[in-house]
């Protein structure tokens, strides 16, 4: 890299550097618009930078284009800079003066040996370490954003105070900012965090909580369709079906090793500590549950590779600053696999186990947009994160590394994003907004079958120790619904569509006719309804394209009369006018082909 580029906007030191230092900017401007005002945190994220402010104040957007305006102020400005360290008493003295409670408690929580470093540009001195631009002068004040307020627990922690925290973007150039802002606008249009309220897929409920999502009809529906699909997938493909408890005693996870490495990540029913009470909790993957299927009687070589599915819910008690739509939830249903085989037939299944995942994105149209990480262990084992020897997870981490080569899978490699019993791959996919997480994983696992004394007879009679893999083919359905909901603007394949056609009429004199045409595409299998509301024809199509109806079957006299419908696509085409046979024909084809062309 050339000198030149660090101080480009496509170095990400250099970008999180300029959003760091308009955090400041920002911070300064709200101080002498609201003096009052309390500081605590400002960093720059992966989209911009924010700062959490505690005033009495709420601020409002014309408060946000306010603080714009004394921003570009603080930039025309040009001041500089200024790094400087105090020891902890000064420190502390110099921000009590400044009457910063939330920076006193930062720095008494710095550890004893800490530099406690300040940056002063004017009149506006912040705890912080840096770094940040020299010079004000170095932003472009009129391609500043302040983008939205919102409220955010100080340090993340539900039982202190609520702050404010005001987003913002920033470029060097005042049309790189207005290409982010339509790019913005675009991608909340797709965003199913609305789109999918919106058109009635999901909905969330304050007393049920969240991160808890309701399916509404629609999303059911489609989740159904999906669910359907690839248990049928899997069954072709060799797979067992199973269905196991949603719960278990905390003995089961013992076992497991989730009490020792997820407990926190569990629900749990009961005093977890109390060894004297039986204490249940919900389970967080299928696993344990699985493996008592393989135990249920003694297994020999000719048993292997056992392939066990199951479309399984799961409960994962996740931080709620982390929920998002159906993309971050609490509980959801994911199709969960587990193969139980001897060691030599790993590259075979690990590479089923791809082809499947593969299909099933495919056809569902994601694959495309996806892409791999090899999730590996930190050798460091933070907080007893990780089951198992350093030898091991080296030998578990070579043979997977070995398959994805041999299979020329294109990857990026993640420390510390490993399973806590073994290395996965992921594949990974991203949000409107370019936020990315796993759709779906595969994983070998070398350690749990000896944790739970599973065996197999091999063919010289020898008892062995079989290997598994844990593997999802489409991921977790709320997810997957997410992003099809963002990947096609809401408007679903037509063999997903929760509704498939609409049947609309003119006038009121065909009713009879449409429940009739209703009938007859509901005989073939075909999601079908009726508007014969007294409405014009032109509102009731507008209507059906907004809720993007894939089919829009008009039907007048004539129509009735001759048996026939005028077919419309939701993209507008027109496909003439047919007979509800070769119309009942054209969409099961569609349907059938898993075809997105419409
Ligand atoms: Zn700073
Ligand atoms: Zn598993």
């Amino acid at each position: 890299m050339s000198e030149e580029n660090l101080y480009t906007f496509e170095n990400e030191e250099y970008r999180k550097t300029y959003w760091h230092t308009c955090s400041h900017v920002m911070a300064q401007a709200v101080k002498r618009l609201w003096p009052e005002t309390k500081l605590a945190i400002g960093p720059a994220i992966d989209n911009g930078f924010y700062y959490d402010l505690d005033s009495e104040k709420a601020f409002t957007p014309e408060d946000l284009e306010k603080i714009e305006a004394e921003m570009r102020k603080i930039c025309k400005e040009k001041l500089k800079l200024e790094r400087f360290e105090l020891p902890r008493a000064e420190a502390l003295k110099l921000m009590e003066e400044q009457s910063e409670p939330y920076k006193v408690e930062l720095i008494n929580d710095l550890p004893e040996d800490a530099h406690i470093s300040f940056y002063k540009q004017g009149e506006f001195t912040d705890l912080c370490a840096g770094p940040h631009l020299d010079s004000t002068g170095r932003i472009k004040g009129n391609a500043i954003k302040l983008t939205q307020c919102c409220g955010a627990y100080w340090r993340g922690d539900s039982n202190r105070k609520m702050l404010q925290r005001i987003y913002g973007v920033a470029f060097p150039k005042k049309d790189e900012l207005d290409e982010y802002l339509a790019k913005q606008a675009e991608a909340l249009k797709r965003d199913h965090n609305k789109l999918g309220r919106e058109l009635e897929y999901f909905t969330t409920v304050d007393v049920i909580g969240q991160g808890l999502p309701v399916l509404l009809p629609k999303g059911a529906r489609v989740i159904q369709q999906l669910q359907r699909w690839v248990e049928d997938e899997e069954q072709k493909r060799g797979y067992l079906l199973t269905k196991t408890p949603l719960m278990a005693k905390r003995e089961l996870y013992k076992i497991s090793g989730h009490w020792d490495h997820y407990l926190d990540g569990m629900f749990v029913l009961g005093d977890p500590y109390d060894e004297t009470k039986e204490c249940f909790a919900l389970r967080p993957m299928t696993c344990p549950f699985q493996y008592q299927v393989y135990l249920n009687r003694a297994r020999s070589y000719r048993d292997l590779p056992m392939r066990l599915g199951e479309t399984s819910t799961l409960f994962r008690n996740e931080d709620s600053g982390e929920m998002h739509g159906l993309i971050r939830v609490r509980q959801f249903t994911i199709s969960e696999g587990h193969l139980v085989l001897r060691p030599e037939q790993l590259e075979e299944e690990f590479k089923g186990c791809l082809d499947l995942a593969k299909y099933c994105l495919g056809t569902v149209g994601l694959l495309d947009k996806c892409t791999f990480r090899f999730s590996q262990w930190d050798p460091a084992n933070p907080n007893n994160k990780y089951e198992g020897t350093p030898e091991q997870w080296e030998e578990a981490q070579r043979v997977m590394g070995q398959i994805l080569d041999d299979l020329d899978v294109n990857y990026t490699v993640g420390i510390d994003e490993a399973a806590f019993y073994g290395p996965k791959l992921d594949i990974q996919y991203k949000n409107v907004y370019g936020k990315e997480d796993t759709l779906v994983t595969i994983q070998i696992d070398m350690l749990l079958a000896k944790q739970f004394g599973m065996e197999y007879t091999d063919t010289d009679g020898q008892k062995k120790t079989p290997y598994i893999i844990h593997r999802t083919s489409l991921g977790c359905y709320e997810r997957t619904l997410a992003y099809l909901i963002e990947e096609y603007a809401g408007a679903l394949p037509t063999w997903m569509a929760p509704e498939q056609a609409r049947i609309m009429t003119i006038t009121e004199r065909t009713n009879d006719y449409a429940w009739e045409v209703k009938k007859q595409l509901e005989a073939l299998g075909i999601r079908v309804e009726v508007d014969d509301r007294n409405e014009k024809i032109g509102k009731k199509i507008r209507e059906a394209q907004l809720e993007k109806v894939p089919f829009m079957l008009v039907v007048g006299d004539k129509e009735a009369e001759n048996g026939q419908v005028a077919v419309r696509t939701r993209k507008g085409v027109d496909e003439g006018v047919m007979s509800v046979a070769d119309f009942g024909k054209r969409i099961r084809e569609e349907i059938d082909t898993k075809g997105r062309a419409v």
